[in-house]
């Protein structure tokens, strides 16, 4: 049977660590779905469709990722799309607290899903999104801290709301 992990997350804009998490993902199971969380408790700085349209472009040379997004429950958004895992990327011990409160709660909801994590890539372990937006509201340079196309829209979205 085909493997199909579910990678979840805000990716307020998609960064070089996220981009390294389903790279690499991507060469472990057959698809990969990217899935924008449309957390309505945050105030993201892109829409929902704008972070959709970044992934899609920023992985269109992976043929095994998937770029959609969900509301409400994880678990049962993974359910809906016969996937068996959820990918989740580990930067420093900082996450792993609650990454594991996650990964329980998961799989006491449904004990045939698996959270998989990836540490990342030493030298994205500072990287976050929230760190890439304080960085470009400022107008400093993001250059190796996301792709083009984010570095572009962020851009514009800081020249628009200054
Ligand atoms: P969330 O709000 O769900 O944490 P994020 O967009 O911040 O969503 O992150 C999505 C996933 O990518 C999470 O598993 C997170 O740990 C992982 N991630 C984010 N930044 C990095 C990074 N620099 N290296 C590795 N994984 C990362």
């Amino acid at each position: 049977m085909a493997s199909i992990a579910v990678c979840p997350g805000s990716f307020d804009p998609v960064t070089m660590g996220h981009f390294d998490i389903i790279t690499r993902g991507a060469k472990v199971f057959d698809t990969v779905i990217v899935a924008v969380l449309n957390n309505q408790s945050k105030k993201p700085l892109f829409t929902v469709a704008e972070r959709v349209e970044l992934l899609k472009e920023v992985t269109k040379n992976i043929p095994n990722v998937e770029i959609d997004s969900f509301n409400g429950l994880l678990i049962d958004y993974v359910k809906r799309k016969n996937a068996s895992t959820i990918i989740r990327g580990l930067r420093a011990v900082s996450d792993f607290e609650y990454e594991m409160q996650v990964a329980s709660i998961n799989r006491k909801l449904n004990h045939d899903v698996e959270t998989f994590f990836m540490m990342t890539n030493n030298q994205y372990s500072y990287l976050s999104s929230s760190i890439v937006k304080e960085v470009a509201k400022y107008h400093a340079p993001v250059t190796d801290l996301v792709p083009d196309v984010v570095e572009e829209a962020l851009r514009k979205k800081f020249s628009i709301n200054p």
